[in-house]
């Protein structure tokens, strides 16, 4: 079967850490959309030091229940950075990519929207250029469904609160009307 594949490239030397696509990020996807933005619900981060003139966007990737085995230490114009610095996952080491309220997981799903954006937010907004969008379609297998944003977060909550703290709470708020 045919799949359209999306790609961001990222070309790190064009990144000013000026941070719009976070802001942009946020925003696509408070409730209302453009509502608010707040770049800690953004699903990407720019890690930045000055020291080192180093600007890195970082996506949000999977959902992980635990944390690696062991971490990585990168090494950037000759100063180490920090452990996970570059890594995607939301992940229990630590709370980037998490909603701040709820912890629920972020994740990066290329502004999925109705009807399809031209290019994704964060992509529209970075006026250097250091993110470009494509697509290209390619022949894959067919795949296995995937638990999508909706019950990957259910079950961070089960797992946080318990299945009957959560289920007594959606009874709540079904019977208040929200
Ligand atoms: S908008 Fe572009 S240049 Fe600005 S921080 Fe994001 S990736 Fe970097
Ligand atoms: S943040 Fe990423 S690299 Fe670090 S422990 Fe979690 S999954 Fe591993
Ligand atoms: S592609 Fe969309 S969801 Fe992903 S980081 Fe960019 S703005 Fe956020």
């Amino acid at each position: 079967m045919k799949k359209v594949k999306k790609i961001i490239k990222v070309d790190v030397e064009k990144c000013t850490g000026c941070r719009a696509c976070e802001i942009a990020c946020s925003a696509f996807h408070a409730a209302p959309k453009f509502s608010v933005a707040n770049p800690a619900r953004s699903r990407i981060r720019v890690y930045a030091n000055e020291l080192t003139n180093t600007w890195v966007p970082v996506f949000a990737s999977e959902f992980t229940e635990a944390e690696c085995s062991g971490h990585r230490v990168y090494t950037i114009n000759g100063r180490e950075q920090g452990e996970c610095t570059f890594c995607g996952a939301s992940c229990p080491w630590r709370d980037l990519f998490k909603e701040p309220d709820s912890g629920l997981p972020l994740k990066c799903d290329m502004c999925e929207d109705d009807p399809s954006l031209k290019e994704p937010w964060c992509v529209q907004v970075c006026a250097l250029g250091c993110l470009t969008y494509e697509t290209k379609e390619e022949e894959v297998e067919e795949e296995e469904e995937k638990p999508g944003e909706m019950e990957i977060g259910l079950d961070t909550l089960v797992k946080k609160y318990g299945l009957k703290t959560v289920a007594d709470t959606v009874a709540r708020m079904t019977k208040g009307g929200n």
